[in-house]
Order: structure tokens, then sequence, then C-alpha cells
């Protein structure tokens, strides 16, 4: 068997993954944009297709501007 391309680590979903991010900084954006992670391991780092970096990162830019309202 020849090595196995990464996918995504979000649940359903199988496109090839894009970037990489660590589960402490993406964990918590991934349940606010109601996604899943596929991956039962305790994994540090999350593979993520460009589509669903794109929805993690905008929701990590959103998490920020939240906390500077509240912090001011
Ligand atoms: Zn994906």
């Amino acid at each position: 068997m020849s090595a196995k391309k990464k996918t995504c680590d979000i649940e359903a979903c199988s496109d090839v993954s894009k970037k990489t991010v660590s589960r402490e900084k993406a964990g918590k954006a991934i349940k606010q944009a109601s996604l899943n992670l596929g991956v039962r391991d305790k994994v540090t780092k999350i593979h993520l297709c460009a589509k669903h970096y794109k929805i993690i990162k905008k929701q990590l830019k959103k998490d920020r501007e939240i906390e500077r309202l509240r912090w001011g």
C-alpha cells in the first residue's frame, strides 16, 4: 500500500488537507462553527482542507474580536 494522502480531519469531509492547525487553538473554533472532528485519537494537530480552514480562520478572528470587546 502506498502512503495515504492526508485528508481533512473534520467529520464527513474527505478533501485533501491544505493546512495544519493546533488542536488547542482550533478545537473551540471548530465547535463554535458547528463542526465535529472526525478524529478520535488524542491528536495535537488538526488537518484542514482549504474550505474548512477558511471557516475556522473566520471563527478564530470573530473570537478574537469578541474577546477584545469584552476586555476592551
Ligand atoms: Zn474539510
